[in-house]
């Protein structure tokens, strides 16, 4: 258990705030995203929230090759590649001391996520305090995966829960149902990813099936918190669009009584220059989203089966 005084130096690591969201839950949103996440989605709009840990990016089209970075590294970890016109990174040398990062005059080198605590994290969030009041927003954690962090996101929810401020989280779901029953007290909307019904092709696409992430949705319904949640599809061609998935996917939800809406959300390729700055293979490079006519035609298919449970299409910026 969380005390008062140590939840003001708990600490988490945090990606970025994001204020003024109207993609997010109700009204005008901060949105703090937070590092970790269990599921490594080949789509995933974020790769650089994948880590518990702040990550370190190169952005070779910056650089100049003026070598500071190779001076303020202790670590010897950096190195020009004169033939590639690019500073390498001996990743086994690096201690992500981020000194590189300070270094740099051109921007080249990207510092992902930061350490902070609860108190700071509460300090930033009472800015936005006024906007909540007028658009009936509030915060919403996002991630990565927010329960990745329980303690943390739990403390922050509880923290904004006692200033009135409305609170909501965005989750994969695919952690061990303890993570996420110490938030539940303290969470208005719950936005649940539900990617695939088939446990295999869930198996196959993302390295892990889905059983645990029904079984806590199930659980979270039979919950004794009045949590609205509202299920999330990333509609990804090829992977989750078939008739047959919808068809699961809302003959499941429409049977769990917490369950407020399912959220249909187009694939998008925003995250893809990150890729290119962590070294990644951005695996959907050649997927193409889909358009907003087959998105349409897709949400109207599962209206047709939802009966009175809504279902709506979202802008899917925050994909994981
Ligand atoms: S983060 Fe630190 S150790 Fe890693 S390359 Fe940069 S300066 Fe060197
Ligand atoms: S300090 Fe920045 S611009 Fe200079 S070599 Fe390093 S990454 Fe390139």
């Amino acid at each position: 258990m969380t005390t008062a005084s140590s939840s003001s130096t708990l600490t988490g690591t945090v990606l970025r705030f994001e204020r003024a969201s109207i993609h997010d839950g109700p009204g005008l949103r901060t949105v703090l995203f937070l590092m970790g996440c269990p599921l490594h989605c080949p789509w995933c709009s974020t790769p650089e929230s994948s880590s518990l840990v702040p990550q370190r990016g190169y952005n070779q089209d910056q650089c100049t090759l003026c070598g500071k970075c190779i001076s303020a590294c202790s670590a010897l970890a950096l190195a020009i590649n004169v033939a590639e016109k690019k500073v390498t990174c001996d990743l086994e040398r690096c201690r992500l001391c981020f000194n590189c990062f300070q270094t740099c005059p051109h921007n080249a080198i990207k510092k992902y996520g930061f350490i902070t605590t609860v108190n700071e994290t509460i300090e930033q969030i009472r800015k936005d305090e006024i906007f909540y009041f007028h658009s009936g927003g509030g915060v919403t954690i996002s991630g990565g995966e927010p329960f990745y962090q329980p303690e943390f996101t739990s403390t922050i929810l509880q923290e904004c829960k006692k200033l009135g401020i409305h609170t909501a989280v965005e989750s994969c779901m695919h952690v061990p149902f303890d993570m996420i029953a110490i938030s539940l007290p303290w969470i208005d909307h719950l936005y649940a990813d539900l990617k695939q019904m088939d446990k295999y092709l869930h198996q196959l696409w993302l390295g892990k099936d889905n059983l645990l992430i029904l079984k806590n949705l199930k659980k979270v319904d039979a919950s004794d918190f009045p949590v609205a949640v509202t299920v999330r599809i990333p509609l990804i061609p090829g992977f989750n669009d078939s008739n047959q998935n919808l068809k699961e996917t809302v003959e499941f939800c429409a049977n769990l009584d917490k369950i407020i809406a399912i959220e249909v959300l187009p694939y998008h390729r925003l995250g893809s220059d990150t890729y290119r700055y962590l070294d990644l293979d951005y695996q959907c490079k050649d997927l193409i989203p889909p358009s907003d006519e087959y998105l349409f035609e897709r949400a109207t298919f599962m209206r047709k089966l939802a009966g009175t449970l809504p279902v709506i299409i979202g802008s899917g910026l925050n994909q994981n």
